[in-house]
């Protein structure tokens, strides 16, 4: 399996409830590594293309509010097999339907402030990747722990 970038992003929701660290841990513990990382309130036009897919959907409107409506904490994540590991560990959309040790079945109860966002595919990763960061502010970088110092 080879080595990923994927986008996820903690909504308003997740940083107004102090969600940011316990979310970010899972996918640090699990051994995948943070390769870019920023705080912003996005503007709608920026909300609107993150979620063009549901573009003339009756939800699209108050989606787009909503991801507009305050800071987010958005996250380049790496490692092998992310892209399809993060969206088994956020859950499903509906988190009643979220199993219990998912972010969405652990943290929440509503469809419209499920907390978090992960890519669903290889292609949308790219595509949402390079529309919330700039080339040079996704990083580079290995371990410098003990066990690879001379
Ligand atoms: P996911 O976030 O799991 O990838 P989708 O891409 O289908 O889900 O939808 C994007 C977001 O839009 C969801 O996380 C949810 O907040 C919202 N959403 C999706 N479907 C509905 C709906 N039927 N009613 C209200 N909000 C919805
Ligand atoms: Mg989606």
């Amino acid at each position: 399996m080879a080595s990923e970038q994927t986008y996820i992003m903690i909504k308003p929701d997740g940083v107004q409830r102090g969600l940011v660290a316990p979310i970010l841990g899972r996918f640090e513990a699990r051994g995948f590594q943070i390769v870019g990382m920023k705080m912003l309130t996005p503007s709608k036009e920026l909300a609107s293309q993150h979620y063009g897919e549901h573009e003339g959907k009756p939800f699209f409107g108050g989606l787009v509010d909503f991801l507009s409506s305050g800071p987010v904490v958005g996250v380049v994540l790496q490692g092998k097999g992310v892209v399809a590991a993060a969206r088994k560990m956020l859950g499903a959309t509906k988190p009643l339907e979220s199993a219990p040790g998912t972010i969405r079945g652990d943290y929440a109860i509503d469809m419209g402030r499920n907390v978090m966002h992960a890519s669903d595919a290889v292609d949308s990763a790219t595509r949402e990747i390079s529309l919330w960061f700039k080339k040079e502010e996704v990083v580079q970088w290995k371990s410098c722990s003990a066990g690879s110092l001379m």
